[in-house]
């Protein structure tokens, strides 16, 4: 790996950041906090929430088996997204190298940011190839992006390529990881020791049922997590998104068994996608959604949008020639999209 300091941008290695209140003083034991220009009444929500959301990070820590100081949380993982960016690429010269198809957001930020993107097409059964990705790679070359169980083609990436990219790059490498709560395939987490460039994504939006709260992670060596709270909003993760989050994470069996109806539900629904005389092909997942190659997928998602069924039309994407994107539901949400598409 490059070092960090000839990773990072100057402006950003060089940042005196914003010290809060809070983080001047964080202790328990003092009683009157006249130091923040917070309002006395009001209570409990008077108050500046914990920039560093260290009561969530420890609860966090246990469940994932990551210290807190390798843990970053932001405003989804929107923000988790943007932020190395800011903190690695300079606008107009530097450029990040991304697996396609995948997730819109990585090029979206990168157009923000005024970011080349590259994107190198997986082969026809979704697989990441490492030596094409790496080849693809420039001494400007900053990020790679890869997904995995990856959105929209839900399979996961081979490990061991990802694992090539990460150890032949000499940037950093992030794992988008927002599905791994329902793949086979084991998380990336116990690689962080050993692997200084990984980035490591992951959201409490999709098994844990809580993309309203918008809360996203990303775990990383302890020098990167510094520069992501260097950089961040102060007060990025507001009060209400902590506690909310710690109540769901003090049940993760309920989350366990979410998990298991959905991949159920899953199985029982690509079985019957096979039967369907408009379904041509239904690709392997690893996540709680599937890509199907339907006859006619325009007429099809119209068809479904006037029963008032949506799914994603994944068309027009790359590979995705005719696909629909398919999110798995309740047993009778699901029921439902059968029946319609039945008589189709
Ligand atoms: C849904 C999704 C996310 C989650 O984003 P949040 O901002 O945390 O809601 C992240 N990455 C991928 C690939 C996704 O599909």
């Amino acid at each position: 790996m490059i070092s960090l300091e000839q990773l990072v941008r100057p402006n950003i290695w060089n940042l005196a950041p914003y010290s809060s209140a809070r983080d001047e003083y964080s202790g328990k034991e003092a009683h009157v906090f006249l130091d923040a220009n917070e309002n006395p009444y009001n209570t409990t929500v008077n108050r500046y929430p914990d920039p560093l959301q260290r009561q969530l990070k420890a609860v966090l820590s246990k469940i994932k088996g990551v210290p807190a100081e390798n843990i970053f949380l932001g405003n989804g993982s929107d923000e988790a997204i943007d932020l190395p960016y800011r903190i690695f690429c300079e606008p107009g010269r530097d450029n990040v190298v991304s697996i396609a198809p995948t997730y819109g957001m990585y090029k979206v930020c990168a157009d923000i940011n005024n970011i080349e993107c590259k994107q190198v097409l997986l082969d026809d059964k979704f697989q990441l190839h490492a030596d094409q990705l790496l080849a693809a790679c420039d001494e400007h070359t900053k990020i790679v992006w890869l997904c995995s169980p990856n959105n929209p083609t839900g399979n996961s990436l081979d490990r061991d390529e990802m694992l090539k990219v990460i150890e032949g790059f000499g940037g950093i490498v992030v794992v988008d990881e927002a599905y791994i709560d329902f793949a086979q395939q084991l998380s990336l987490r116990q690689e962080l020791p050993t692997h200084p460039n990984l980035i490591i994504l992951q959201t409490m939006s999709k098994a844990w049922g809580s993309a309203a709260i918008r809360l996203g992670m990303a775990f990383a060596s302890r020098d990167i997590i510094d520069i992501y709270n260097k950089v961040k909003y102060p007060y990025n993760v507001n009060l209400l998104t902590q506690q909310k989050a710690m109540e769901m994470l003090s049940d993760p069996f309920e989350i366990d068994k979410w998990v298991k109806m959905l991949l159920q539900e899953r199985s029982r629904l690509m079985m019957a996608f096979a039967e369907l005389p408009c379904c041509e092909q239904i690709f392997k997942t690893d996540a709680n959604f599937f890509l199907a190659r339907m006859t006619d997928a325009q007429r099809i998602y119209d068809y479904l949008v006037e029963h008032g069924i949506i799914v994603r039309n994944r068309s027009r994407i790359q590979l995705c020639d005719n696909c629909l994107r398919i999110t798995i539901g309740t047993r009778s949400e699901n029921n439902e999209l059968l029946s319609a598409l039945r008589q189709y």
